[in-house]
């Protein structure tokens, strides 16, 4: 079994070979659901004169992904926002003052509600630990994988390469005249959505995978780094597994 990284930035992915699906798909899961982040939880509402519900700016506010410092899981110490402003103002998630500095939300201009002229919003909001499991807003990363793919394309006489090119969905493709290529280094990102194939016929460009190869990729929300995501997740999976032993 091998593994490397293909993209490591906020968005990575990575590429891995002859593992099995069932231990691939386990760790999507385990990535989703178990991986502890901060939310926020409970808020108390002083005053709301504004044009949205208490319950949809409440709904907002839980899914303001938040920097999370996960030693602070095992401290019993409150993480508190507080929020008080008057409009006109464009209120954005950087206006919630938290308790401590360092865990401030992840995207400042995340917009949260319109204020107009004399209209006012006042409110305290708890965040606390807890995963994907308890509630989504928690899970720190979208995950998916596909098969790795196979791009095979005819050597030139490609009757409207630029065509073809452009109907590549992610851009990967590049064609001029009679001829039809794929970007280098971008063969992992194709999604094998076969629009290349339909239009261009199977006898100038065949799309396939190889099913012993995996694009794992792991979109970060940013509450948390990837390497103490993966680890999170691998500890906790294997807990999992030993408590599995265990019973059996
Ligand atoms: S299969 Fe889809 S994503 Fe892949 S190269 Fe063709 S058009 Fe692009």
């Amino acid at each position: 079994m091998e593994a490397s990284i293909i993209k490591a930035d906020g968005n990575s992915s990575f590429l891995l070979s002859g593992f099995k699906l069932s231990l691939i798909n386990a760790l999507r899961r385990a990535i989703i659901n178990s991986v502890e982040t901060l939310a926020i939880e409970d808020i108390t509402i002083f005053k709301n004169t504004s044009s949205m519900y208490d319950e949809v700016l409440a709904s907002r506010l839980g899914l303001v992904p938040i920097k999370t410092i996960p030693e602070l899981s095992k401290s019993k110490k409150e993480i508190s926002f507080k929020l008080k402003e008057t409009g006109p103002k464009a209120v954005h998630a950087s206006d919630l003052i938290p308790s401590d500095k360092d865990l401030v939300p992840v995207y400042p201009d995340m917009l949260l509600v319109n204020l107009r002229e004399g209209e006012s919003l006042e409110l305290e909001a708890k965040a606390v630990f807890g995963s994907g499991k308890d509630h989504v807003k928690f899970s720190p990363a979208h995950v998916s994988y596909h098969f790795y793919p196979i791009i095979d394309i005819k050597k030139g006489g490609v009757k409207g390469a630029a065509t073809i090119a452009s109907l590549c969905p992610v851009n990967i493709l590049e064609g001029s005249g009679e001829t039809l290529s794929v970007k280098k280094g971008m063969t992992q990102e194709c999604i094998l959505c076969k629009a290349c194939e339909d239009y261009a016929g199977a006898e100038n460009i065949k799309i396939s995978s190889d099913s012993d190869k995996v694009v794992f990729e792991l979109d970060n929300w940013g509450q948390l780094g990837n390497e103490e995501i993966f680890k999170q997740a691998f500890d906790n999976l294997s807990d999992e597994l030993n408590d599995l032993e265990k019973k059996i």
